[in-house]
């Protein structure tokens, strides 16, 4: 009998496990991988983006309701979902820039931070971790923070001599970081739209982009989910106060997406095993 695979997927808010890599996972899942998506913090300062449900008593339930938002989107994907407990630390705006809320988790020692984590790896034992890469995917200080302790938790997981009171060492083999926004897929979906429709959501995004914040070159593992594409969709839904339904998320039609770029990205930045790039599955060299 082939051995259980196991995927961790490494997330700062709810929410983000259904806008990065998510197809993937749902994939995963649906091939019988366990699937776990850890959220670090509760999402507890992120804003009410929804206009229909910008109302005074969502957003003194905010916590309450992100949690329930998080169980619709976990069923909708077919995975698992644990918390770590931390603070959101809101996304912090101005010239100068406000300060971070006092206990927030940007603030956190990333050494410290991550123990929980080291627990949550030594006991679901996953083959593959994903998280973001260094800056975040995008600079929120919760994000940037995901990265810092899923390095060090990759590190020590294996370690008996590291957090020796959270549970029996256990060395994940694969650490990807979601590359999801390169200026390649960006760039054809832009065009497929133009083509399509005579506009395109990205028009903006394109006309302000930032070369060296390309990951086009970075991407090494290119995961065919397109049929998930929808399974996506409906679990940001889910998530309803942190989405407009109406939308920049939505604006590509699915037949597009699947016909430009069926894939979600990722880039190996660890591996205890032998693979040969560019791959096309998370696991490959683990199965
Ligand atoms: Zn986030």
């Amino acid at each position: 009998m082939a051995e259980q695979l196991r995927l961790m997927a490494v997330h700062a808010h709810p929410d983000d496990e259904s806008s990065k890599g998510a197809a993937a996972t749902a994939k995963y899942a649906a091939d019988g991988v366990d699937v776990l998506v850890v959220t670090c913090t509760g999402g507890e300062r992120g804003s009410v983006l929804n206009p229909k449900l910008d109302r005074p008593e969502v957003w003194e339930n905010i916590a309450t309701i992100r949690r329930a938002e998080m169980d619709r989107a976990r069923e909708i994907l077919g995975v698992r979902q644990d918390w770590l407990g931390f603070v959101d630390s809101g996304y912090p705006e101005g010239d100068p820039l406000p300060p971070l809320p006092e206990g927030c988790f940007g603030l956190m020692d990333p050494d410290e931070a991550a123990a929980p984590l080291v627990r949550l790896i030594r006991s679901f034992k996953p083959h593959v971790i994903t998280t973001y890469d260094e800056e975040g995917g995008y600079p929120h200080p919760d994000h940037v923070m995901t990265h810092k302790i899923s390095m060090v938790a990759f590190d020590a997981a294996g370690d008996a001599s590291r957090y020796p009171e959270a549970g029996e060492p256990w060395q994940p083999q694969k650490l990807y970081y979601n590359m999801g926004w390169s200026r390649k897929r960006m760039m054809a979906l832009h065009e497929a739209m133009l083509e399509a429709t005579g506009e395109s959501p990205y028009t903006e995004w394109i006309k302000e982009w930032d070369d060296r914040r390309d990951v086009t070159d970075r991407v090494t593992t290119r995961v065919p989910c397109g049929e998930f594409f929808e399974i996506r969709d409906d679990a940001l839904r889910a998530h309803a106060t942190q989405v407009d339904p109406d939308g920049f998320w939505f604006a590509v039609p699915l037949p597009i997406q699947q016909k430009v770029w069926p894939t979600e990205d990722y880039e190996l930045v660890k591996s205890l095993v032998e693979t040969r790039q560019p791959e096309d599955d998370l696991f490959t060299g683990v199965r």
